[in-house]
């Protein structure tokens, strides 16, 4: 069966700001999991007549509807009566979940207390089940969740309202029932780009890829990179496997140099598996971005193999002091030069013995930049036997807050020449 799917959370608290609805984020990347296209998210309140109407509307342009909250004892915990109403099914008791709720509570009593935690009579209003549905057990809380599927078509899963009782009951209980339903599942790799944006990628994949429908191609730009999700849908993860290879390929071919990694997470990680696999130790020498390359890279588990020294020389006088840059290069260039980028790769060089050093110099802002040398003016170097390059970057995108942009992307620029450089030998 095909569905297409609708999250329906029911709260008061959701519509006040009161909670986030992480309910809905979760269903959403379960749902991609199992291949189930998630076309809509509602949010209603705690209202029989507004949870009715919302409810019809779903129904009315998807064929599955997935509901959160609402599940409870109170007089305010409508969706079950609600739903059973639409479905035109009463509500009957089921004995399993009412003996599943008594030892619940039974579990809680403790001898010295008698009767402290005496269950209220009215949590038994969630053993009554809509007629003829599948219940889904609750390990972690009281509230049973229910599928209904109607004879119109129409299939209703509700869960309860919290989390930590929501997402084992859908993950453990509703997947799989979901993924035996559709008949399909889902797979997908991420193909990683770096020096491209995302409108003009999107361009070049128009003109370069077929449209697809399956797999599909779904673009996430972040940070000056841009991230190319790639999903098929097919009965079987090696089904998938084997539909997804040739479009991954296929955009390896297309695109040589902006492609990073594909599933590797992040330009630093990419960056020390190139220095892996070639056997080769990298240095850092930082000024505008204070660290910051020295930090991505040693965010990566098993840096230490290929990483063991980085300087910050924020100062004149510590690129002199510390990498060697000559006092003539900073007074004839200035510290925001190809020359100083250039003399700071080598002394990092120099200094650590590594194979390879970077370099980077620049103007953050929101100060100190001028006509000639204006904010978002970058210099990254790198040296090494083999390749030695400084490269002048324009970072600046014309907005206020942009200090810790320019310092970001400048750090990823460093870490893609690394690894391009590193991938050189
Ligand atoms: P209970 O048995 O606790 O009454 P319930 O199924 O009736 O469960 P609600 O009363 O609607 O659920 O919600 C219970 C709690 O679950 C809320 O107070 C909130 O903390 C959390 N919750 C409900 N909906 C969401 C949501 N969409 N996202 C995140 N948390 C939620």
């Amino acid at each position: 069966m095909k569905f297409t799917a609708e999250i329906l959370c029911v709260g008061t608290e959701i519509l006040l700001g009161n909670i986030v609805n992480t309910n809905a984020t979760e269903l959403s990347r379960g749902l991609a999991e199992v291949g189930v296209g998630l076309y809509h998210h509602t949010v209603v309140g705690d209202n029989p007549q507004r949870l009715k109407e919302a409810l019809e509307i779903a129904f009315s342009r998807n064929n599955l509807v997935i509901t959160t909250g609402g599940l409870g004892p109170t007089y305010d915990d409508l969706t079950k009566e609600t739903i059973a109403a639409y479905f035109g099914r009463k509500l009957v008791r089921d004995e399993e979940s009412e003996r599943r709720i008594r030892a619940f509570f039974d579990r809680w009593k403790r001898p010295m207390m008698e009767n402290s935690r005496a269950m209220p009579e009215n949590n038994l209003k969630q053993a009554d089940m809509p007629e003829g549905c599948i219940i889904l057990t609750n390990h972690n809380g009281t509230a049973p969740g229910c599928i209904i599927e109607g004879e119109n078509g129409k299939v209703a899963i509700m869960l309860p309202g919290p989390p930590r009782e929501m997402a084992p009951m859908f993950r453990e209980q509703v997947m799989p029932w979901l993924q035996q339903r559709s008949g399909q599942v889902l797979r997908s790799h991420n193909v990683h780009f770096f020096g491209i944006g995302e409108s003009a990628l999107e361009e070049q994949l128009r003109e370069k890829m077929e449209t697809m429908e399956n797999p599909t191609l779904a673009p996430y730009a972040k940070d000056g990179e841009v991230m190319l999700r790639v999903t098929a849908a097919a009965p079987t993860p090696e089904e998938c496997e084997d539909m997804l290879a040739p479009v991954v390929n296929r955009l390896l071919e297309h695109f040589p140099g902006l492609i990073y990694g594909v599933d590797v997470g992040d330009l630093q990680t990419a960056a020390i598996k190139a220095l892996q696999e070639k056997g080769l130790t990298a240095a850092t020498a930082e000024s505008c971005t204070g660290g910051l390359i020295g930090k991505r890279i040693t965010e990566v588990p098993g840096s230490s193999e290929v990483y063991g020294f980085g300087v910050v020389t924020y100062a004149n006088e510590a690129k002199m002091k510390l990498l060697g840059v000559k006092e003539e290069t900073l007074k004839q260039f200035g510290a925001v030069s190809e020359q100083t980028a250039a003399e700071m790769a080598a002394g990092a060089r120099a200094l650590s013995g590594a194979d390879i050093a970077i370099s980077v110099t620049g103007i953050a802002g929101p100060g100190g930049g001028s006509t000639e040398k204006p904010v978002g003016l970058v210099y990254i170097g790198v040296d090494s036997p083999w390749h030695s390059e400084v490269k002048k970057l324009n970072l600046n995108r014309g907005y206020a807050q942009q200090r810790e942009h320019i310092r970001w992307v400048a750090a990823s620029h460093a870490l893609d020449l690394l690894r391009r450089t590193a991938q050189m030998r």
